[in-house]
């Protein structure tokens, strides 16, 4: 007494099945993420509901998802032993708007249902991004409290209508069988889906099994006959950081570094981080030793290596929305529990919860560089050298970090070992004399112009240090860090070196003395020099440029000269 019912779907769901179907072309391949990601979210209620009801998973207790195809039949099955679905559920979850992914996609589409394909590109979409690749839909499903009889065959071909009948299916669960559409052969192959469950499925937490490839047969003998197949799991079934912090050991830490791409060395530092409350998310931040290409050939356009999930899936590569621009250099994961699967980049960014697993990520970046700056003081040394300049920006990008990205800088020094950029500001704060209020420094085009200038002979013979500032950035970023643990931060080659009385009475007696020679110098000069003053800032030279406090470094005016401004 099998009955057919046929339904239309909500306009809503057949307005977004349009919209889906007909702008997703270029990202067809999500809708194999989509559906492994329904199966797991399937068997996580199902392990949760089993909890309070150990029979729901009696004798078949092992929870996993199976991606087969058939060449001959052109089709692509998943299937799952997660919770399944009842006949209401079936009708409510995927004929109606209230599936969750597609309420949100709605709501993303604004108020004139107009879909950008950029946006829908982003998106997931769920369910429905099974009509992508698939002109004909089956669901096989059986709730995990039902009864054998009590199972539901659903299908669709997308249009506007599906029917229901019902099934007896042996195991719960639920199959979903995708009849392909002309032109996607491409999915009937073994190679191909296993690449895309690794790419977008490695770590989710449940087995995603893949039947093994038979090899090639004898003449005259079908090597597929009958036989049921032998299944091998295609992904890694282990998210590594959900893991307990104990559990992994050093060498798994950084095979997963490697395995994020981008790098084949280990990396110098990491910190794996859990945070439950009212919001819950995972990060494992690692520190790179060596700079990737794009940094090195100071590419900003491609920032990867920073992977967000929601609750195990693979959402986006997601640098930018989880990280400031100045720590571009880390790689790793950000595993949000509460996030919505299908969110988009843009709704991303204007995310208060993301905001908050930002600013959670950057204080443990900065928490793991200044570990490395206290433990290890060679890879620390290495990562400044890779990675020092680009920390930098961070003073001037990062105003509320100021203060400890300041602190991670090293810089030559007047009483440093030569070029050698190793003295922090702590450590010249340390041994300033009582009495000095300012942190000198001097910024020039190289280390040897900013040594040997002669702005430094006044503060050499008074034995005051002075920082050596000689990468590109510096003046930028001066231009931003005026004190450092309430000191003062000066340009030796601005303003004037504060004088004991002595030096004072000293230097007006000279000035008095050099009156009428200053007049006839101004006088040949004109107009090319704002003042000429005798000065107490050299010993040895006869005379320096000086900039007065706002003035621009000489060796920037030239810079910008050269580039034409
Ligand atoms: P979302 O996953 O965001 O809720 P989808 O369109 O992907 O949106 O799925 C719609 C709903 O259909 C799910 O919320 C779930 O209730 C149901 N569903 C989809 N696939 C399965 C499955 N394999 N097992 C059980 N329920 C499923
Ligand atoms: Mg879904």
């Amino acid at each position: 007494t099998t009955t057919t019912e046929t339904r239309k779907f909500e306009a809503e769901v057949a307005q977004v099945l349009h919209l889906v179907t007909h702008s997703l072309y270029s990202h067809k391949e999500i809708f194999l993420r989509e559906l492994i990601s329904n199966a797991s979210d399937a068997c996580d209620k199902l392990r949760f509901e089993a909890i309070a009801n150990p029979a729901l998973t009696a004798g078949d207790g092992e929870l996993h998802i199976d991606v087969s195809w058939d060449k001959a039949a052109r089709t692509v099955t998943l299937r799952d032993n997660g919770i399944g679905m009842s006949r209401d559920e079936v009708v409510a979850n995927i004929g109606s708007i209230a599936s969750s992914g597609t309420r949100r996609f709605l709501e993303a589409l604004g108020e004139e249902k107009k879909a950008d394909a950029r946006l829908i590109g982003q998106f997931g979409v769920g369910f429905y991004s099974a009509f992508v690749v698939a002109d004909r839909v089956t669901v096989l499903t059986r709730r995990a409290d039902a009864a054998p009889e009590d199972g539901v065959r659903w299908e669709s071909d997308g249009r506007g209508e599906y029917t229901l009948d019902a099934a007896t299916l042996p195991e719960r669960g639920t199959t979903i069988v995708l009849h392909l559409k002309d032109g996607e052969d491409d999915f009937l192959d073994g190679w191909k889906l296993r690449s895309l469950v690794r790419k977008y499925s490695d770590h989710v937490a449940f087995p995603i099994r893949m039947p093994k490839e038979a090899p090639p047969a004898a003449e005259g003998e079908d090597a597929r006959a009958e036989a049921a197949p032998e299944w091998e799991t295609a992904n890694d079934a282990s998210a590594l950081w959900t893991k307990s912090k104990s559990d992994i050991p050093d060498d798994d830490y950084k095979a997963f570094y490697k395995s994020l791409g981008h790098d084949f060395n280990d990396p110098a530092a990491w910190t794996h981080n859990r945070v439950e409350g009212s919001q819950s998310f995972t990060t494992l931040l690692y520190l790179p030793a060596q700079p990737p290409f794009d940094l090195m050939l100071g590419g900003r356009d491609e920032r990867k290596g920073l992977k967000l999930y929601i609750k195990r899936v693979f959402v986006m590569d997601a640098a930018e929305e989880l990280l400031p621009n100045y720590l571009r250099f880390v790689r790793g994961v950000v595993d949000a529990d509460d996030l919505p699967l299908n969110v988009s980049r843009e709704i991303l960014q204007q995310n208060r919860q993301l905001e908050r697993i930002r600013g959670a990520c950057v204080k443990r970046v900065l928490d793991l560089i200044e570990k490395l700056s206290r433990d290890e003081p060679e890879a620390f040394a290495a990562f400044l050298k890779a990675f020092g300049n680009t920390l930098k920006e961070g003073i001037v990008e990062d105003h509320g970090n100021r203060e400890r990205i300041a602190k991670l800088l090293r810089f030559a020094s007047t009483k440093g070992e030569g070029a050698t950029q190793a003295v922090s500001l702590d450590d010249y704060v340390g041994r300033m004399p009582p009495g000095q209020d300012p942190i000198w420094y001097i910024t020039a085009d190289g280390y040897k112009a900013a040594a040997g200038s002669p702005q430094l002979e006044a503060f050499r013979a008074k034995d005051i240090e002075v920082l050596l500032m000689f990468d590109r950035i510096d003046e930028w970023m001066l231009g931003h860090l005026h004190e450092y643990a309430g000191k003062p931060l000066k340009n030796v080659a601005k303003g004037e070196l504060p004088l004991d009385a002595a030096d004072k009475a000293k230097q007006d007696e000279a000035a008095q003395a050099a009156a009428p020679l200053v007049e006839r110098i101004k006088s040949l000069l004109g107009e090319r020099v704002a003042d000429v003053r005798v000065s107490a800032r050299l010993t040895d030279s006869p005379s320096c440029l000086a900039l007065a406090d706002y003035d621009m470094a000489p060796h920037l005016a030239r810079l910008l000269r050269e580039a034409g401004q």
